[in-house]
């Protein structure tokens, strides 16, 4: 009875050690996932910095095309304006020039400051690829580090299924399909009967149960829990031959 006991917890401590591995892992994926949003949101600013440079850059173009085509204008005005026969037409030009040199001159102005926006924009675009170089070069390797972890954990839950199948080959048949069956609702799905308590589910078993378990050395089934129970004397002490 004891051996098959025995048999039984060398089986489950391998199921405990895949679960918490398992549970260990779990982390990896969630974190990497969460490295790869930052790195895509890094990459978004960066882009939205490119877009206003570029944005930017289109209202320059347009602005000294304007600037062009106003100084174009003024001078075939200032052409015509010698061929003007009459004073009043001669004056009513003249103003029309003054108010397209000073609109010009407000453009050029505008131009001014549009080309200290834009310097300014390009640097901020250069300074947060720089910052993003860094941080990929952060974020990349801090995911190549989980990528091991992963794969490492993989490795190692392998290598524990096969010692699982070679421990589980020594587990009385019948005492495995029980065990089979708990275990895919609860881990441990076999545990020890402390003072006539289950240790599963912290309910009393019935005192002649108990009893049995600690005359048996064997198992039985916790009547609240369905667990698979044995009394903890049976693994604890030394074994009689
Ligand atoms: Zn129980």
């Amino acid at each position: 009875m004891r051996e098959k006991l025995k048999a039984l917890a060398e089986l489950q401590k391998v199921d405990l050690e895949v679960a918490s591995l398992r549970k260990a892992a779990d982390v990896h994926p969630r974190q990497l996932a969460e490295l790869e949003r930052e790195l895509g949101a890094a990459r978004s600013a960066i882009e939205a910095e490119r877009n206003r440079v570029a944005d930017i850059e289109r209202q320059k173009t347009t602005l000294e095309q304007n600037i062009t085509d106003e100084k174009d204008k003024v001078k075939k005005w200032e052409a015509r304006l010698a061929e003007q026969r009459s004073t009043r037409e001669y004056s009513a030009l003249a103003r029309e020039i003054d108010i397209a040199k000073k609109a010009n001159q407000t453009m050029a102005d505008e131009l001014v400051e549009l080309s200290k926006t834009l310097g300014a924009a390009r640097e901020a675009v250069k300074a947060k690829e720089t910052e993003f170089a860094a941080r990929q070069e952060q974020l990349s390797s801090r995911m190549a580090e989980l990528r091991g972890k992963q794969s490492q954990a993989e490795g190692q839950v392998k290598t524990l299924e096969g010692k699982r199948s070679e421990v589980s080959a020594r587990v009385d048949p019948t005492l495995l399909r029980r065990y089979e069956t708990v275990r895919k609702k609860k881990l441990p799905a076999m545990v020890g009967v402390v003072n006539g308590t289950c240790q599963g589910c912290n309910m009393n078993v019935p005192p002649q149960l108990y009893n049995n378990l600690r005359v048996s050395l064997g198992t039985d089934v916790c009547p609240s829990c369905n667990r698979i129970i044995y009394a903890i004397e049976a693994l604890e002490t030394p074994a009689e031959k």
